[in-house]
C-alpha cells in the first residue's frame, strides 16, 4: 500500500462519505495554499496530498479498489497527480465565496498578486460593456471607440497606493491580509475568515500614502479605448481587454466589451449563410436572369435559371457571412419572389392573352 488515505484525512477504515467530506473540507481549508501565504509550498504539498485522498475515498468504486488492491488507477497518461486541475477542486469555491463573499469568490488561480497577500481577484473586478454595431460592421469588420468610467490604477503611484513605492506590512493582520473573526453562539463557536479590514486585503500599508489616491492606489477614471471588432462577430460574442478592469487593492480586472448585432432590414443571419427575398417578373423566372444583390456594398451576382417557381432559392456559395478567424464565408441564400404585374397596357395584354392561346398548354404549364 503505497499512502494510507484514510489517516490522511484523520478517519476511520469504516468512515461514510459525510465523514470523508467533512474531514476533507476541514483540512482542506487549513492546508489551502492561498490560506498560507507564508508556507506556500508545504501547504501545496499537504493539500495535493489531502485532495488525492479524497478523490479516491469520495469515490465508491475507486474507493473499493484501493481497499483491495491498495491503489487505483487514476487511468492512462495520468500517471502524476496534479492538484490544479483536480475535480473536487471546485469544491472549495462554495467556501471562499463564504470566507469572502463580499469579493465575490475566488477566480483568480494561483499567481501573485503584487502585494503577496491572498488574492482575491474575481468576477468583480471584471467589467463588462455592451457595444451595439450594425450587421454591416459584423460583416466588415470595424472600429468603434467606447467610452466608460472605472476605478484605474492611480497614475502617481502605479497602483501601489504609496508616494515612495514602499508598503509596510500591514500591523493587523501581520501581513496575511486576513481576519478571524470569532463569534459565541449558544456553545458553538464560530471563527469566520476575511479580508482584513485595515489593509483591505492586501496584507500591507502604505508607508506615505500618494496625495493623488489617498493611498488606495486607485482613482475613478475615464477611459477611452478604441475597440477592434473582428469581421465574422456574432452577438454575445466578447473581446477580452486585459487590466482594463476594476483596480481594487493593487489587482487589476479585465474589461469584457459584450458585442449586439443589430438585424439588418434586407438581409438575414443564419449561422453563416446570410437569406434574402428578390424580386423577378413572370418572364425572368420563367427564362432565366441575373440579378445583383447588395450584400453591405458589396455587389454579388446571382443567376436566375430559367423556369424557377416562386419561392425557389438560389444559392450563391461563399457569398454570405464571413466567418470569424477564417478566410472562408458562408452562403448567400436567394429567396425568389415571382411578381404578377397588375397593371398591363393594351398591347402586354394581347401578347399574354396570345401566349396563353399557345394550344400546348400542358408542356408549359404541367399537369394541373
Ligand atoms: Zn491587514
Ligand atoms: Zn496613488
Amino acid at each position: 500500500m503505497s499512502k494510507d488515505y484514510y489517516s490522511i484525512l484523520g478517519i476511520q477504515k469504516n468512515a461514510s462519505q459525510d465523514e470523508i467530506k467533512k474531514a476533507f473540507r476541514q483540512l482542506g481549508k487549513k492546508f489551502h495554499p492561498d490560506l498560507n501565504p507564508n508556507n506556500k509550498k508545504e501547504a501545496e504539498e499537504k493539500f495535493k496530498e489531502i485532495s488525492e485522498a479524497y478523490e479516491v475515498l469520495s469515490d465508491p468504486q475507486k474507493r473499493s479498489s484501493y481497499d483491495r488492491y491498495g491503489k487505483v488507477d487514476f487511468g492512462s497518461g495520468r500517471s502524476d497527480f496534479t492538484w490544479q486541475d483536480f475535480s473536487h477542486y471546485s469544491e472549495f469555491n462554495d467556501i471562499f465565496e463564504k470566507i469572502f463573499g463580499s469579493f465575490g469568490g475566488f477566480g483568480g488561480g494561483f499567481g501573485e498578486s503584487i502585494f503577496g497577500g491572498f488574492r482575491n481577484q474575481g468576477p468583480d473586478l471584471d467589467l463588462a460593456v455592451r457595444v451595439r454595431i450594425s450587421m454591416s460592421d459584423a460583416y466588415h469588420g470595424s472600429k468603434k471607440t467606447i467610452r466608460y468610467r472605472r476605478n484605474s490604477p492611480c497614475s502617481q503611484c502605479k497602483g501601489t497606493g504609496s508616494r515612495d513605492g514602499k508598503l509596510n506590512l500591514c500591523g493587523t493582520c501581520n501581513g496575511t491580509g486576513q481576519e478571524r473573526i470569532v463569534q459565541t453562539a449558544g456553545f458553538s463557536r464560530i471563527v469566520s475568515v476575511t479580508a482584513c479590514r485595515t489593509c483591505g486585503g492586501r496584507g500591507r500599508m502604505p508607508a506615505d500614502p500618494c496625495k493623488a489616491c489617498h493611498g488606495s492606489g486607485s482613482v475613478s477614471a475615464s477611459e477611452e479605448i478604441e475597440v477592434k471588432i473582428p469581421r465574422g462577430v456574432n452577438s454575445n460574442q466578447r473581446i477580452r481587454y486585459k487590466g482594463m478592469g476594476q483596480s481594487h487593492n493593487g489587482q487589476v480586472g479585465d474589461l469584457y466589451v459584450v458585442l449586439v448585432v443589430d438585424n439588418d432590414k434586407y438581409l438575414t443571419r443564419d449561422g453563416d449563410n446570410l437569406v434574402t427575398w428578390k424580386d423577378v417578373t413572370f418572364p425572368e423566372a420563367a427564362l432565366g436572369t441575373e440579378l445583383d444583390v447588395n450584400v453591405f456594398g458589396d455587389n454579388v451576382k446571382i443567376k436566375i435559371p430559367s423556369g424557377t417557381q416562386p419561392g425557389d432559392t438560389v444559392r450563391a456559395k461563399g457569398s454570405g457571412f464571413p466567418r470569424l478567424n477564417s478566410q472562408s464565408s458562408g452562403d448567400l441564400l436567394v429567396r425568389v419572389n415571382v411578381i404578377v404585374p397588375k397593371h398591363l397596357t393594351s398591347r402586354q395584354k394581347e401578347l399574354l392573352s396570345q401566349f396563353d392561346e399557345e394550344k400546348d398548354k400542358k408542356k408549359i404549364w404541367g399537369k394541373r
